[in-house]
């Protein structure tokens, strides 16, 4: 064997010793609730269209609306030619839902945060991290050079201790955090983040990929707070949202530098049109249907309430179970009851805490939540491991 097939062998084997593999299930969406995987039908509780909009006939029709127009692809980087002016009335729809002066659209919510991060911090600067934000952010900032730190998870009282004792150190300081826990479900207390980065001049970027379209009436998880002020405001197509790209809202300034300086808006090729035509269609949903918004946490709570948990506040409910092979024992279990869980295992959620995470949809039925409730009761008195 060549030391490249060695080096991988010898990789997949730890993982597998350990029971950390991943791999690819095809799938389809039926319709974006139920799915279909390895020949069953499965009430899916691991997709992130919170809304079901990726399947909405109005979001579908725009879509395949703008590809008949103007085709499947941008054809080139935003600042050559993919700049599509479908783009730029996305962009002010955003602006408008956030309430700010401007906005930017990315390829995908990975790429904002890769081309954000490094567009405002370089060595000489510190970037604060919460340490339960999304991969994307630490990549981001891994890209800018800064030093990094982690603050623990939501403690404000730590990170102004850390920004007492170090912010005279950099010239700029940018705290970055999740609004939504992706993995956790819980929210940044994102009013005392904004006041205290305020005091310290240090510039807040909230990744809001599971708060836009389903907290705060559908702007975020930003206005479920009296008063906040966050300058960077990230968020996905790709959820609630129901299609694909990436976002940041903020000031003019910041983003007219972006616009000029991110590289993952120079050199990836834009949005797709339908894609941005997709996503105005989803926003127009969204914005004219306070009931449809407010419908998957409600299903959250049904959820929890139900299994003795304590109550969700956004639509991703965890069930941690611990050892990676018990998460995927449970979730085993749960699909021979035809419910897709998926297993969330290391390193996307720390050492001994592998889980279910599950999403609820503003159409999942109630009878089949609280079937599944009735199962994770079982499945939590049986691993003896509280959530
Ligand atoms: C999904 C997710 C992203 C990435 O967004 P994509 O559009 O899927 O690339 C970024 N941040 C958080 C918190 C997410 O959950």
């Amino acid at each position: 064997m060549d030391s490249l097939e060695a080096f991988a062998a010898g990789k997949l084997a730890g993982l597998d010793a350990r029971s950390l593999r991943r791999t690819l299930k095809p799938t389809h969406r039926l319709d974006g609730l139920w799915v279909e995987r390895g020949g069953r039908r499965l009430l899916s509780f691991s997709c992130n269209d919170y809304l079901n909009l990726s399947h909405h006939p109005a979001v579908k029709a725009a879509a395949r609306e703008a590809v008949d127009l103007y085709g499947a692809g941008a054809g080139a980087s935003r600042l050559v030619t993919g700049d599509h002016p479908l783009l730029s009335e996305l962009e002010t729809r955003l602006a408008g839902l956030k309430g700010t002066e401007a906005a930017c659209v990315f390829g995908s919510g990975y790429l904002a945060n890769t081309g954000v991060i490094p567009a405002f911090a370089a060595p000489g600067d510190l970037v604060l991290i919460d340490e339960l934000a999304h991969a994307c952010i630490w990549a981001g900032a891994q890209l800018s050079g800064a030093e990094i730190i982690s603050f623990p998870h939501n403690d404000v009282a730590a990170l102004e201790a850390m920004l007492i004792a170090r912010r005279l150190e950099f010239r700029h300081v940018l705290v970055a955090t999740d609004g939504v826990f992706s993995m956790d479900g819980d929210l940044a207390p994102l009013d005392t983040l904004s006041d205290l980065c305020r005091r310290h001049d240090a510039w807040l970027l909230s990744d809001d990929a599971h708060g836009v379209g389903v907290l705060g009436d559908g702007r975020g998880s930003a206005h479920e707070f009296a008063n906040t002020h966050i300058p960077l405001q990230m968020g996905t197509l790709s959820k609630a949202i129901g299609g694909y790209g990436g976002y940041i809202c903020g000031s003019k300034a910041v983003i007219d530098l972006l616009k000029t300086r991110a590289r993952t808006v120079i050199y990836a090729t834009g949005l797709p049109p339908a894609s941005a035509a997709a996503a105005i269609a989803a926003l127009d949903i969204i914005e004219n249907n306070p009931a449809l918004v407010t419908a998957p946490l409600a299903k959250a709570r049904l959820f929890t309430r139900a299994a003795d948990l304590p109550d969700a506040t956004s639509p991703i409910v965890p069930v941690i179970i611990g050892k990676a092979q018990a998460a995927l024992d449970a979730a085993a279990m749960l699909e021979a009851e035809g419910f897709l869980a998926v297993a969330i295992r290391p390193p996307t959620v720390p050492a001994d805490t592998a889980r279910l995470r599950l999403a609820f949809t503003a159409a999942h039925p109630d009878a089949e939540i609280l079937r599944l409730a009735e199962l994770v009761r079982g499945l939590v008195s049986t691993t003896g491991v509280a959530a």
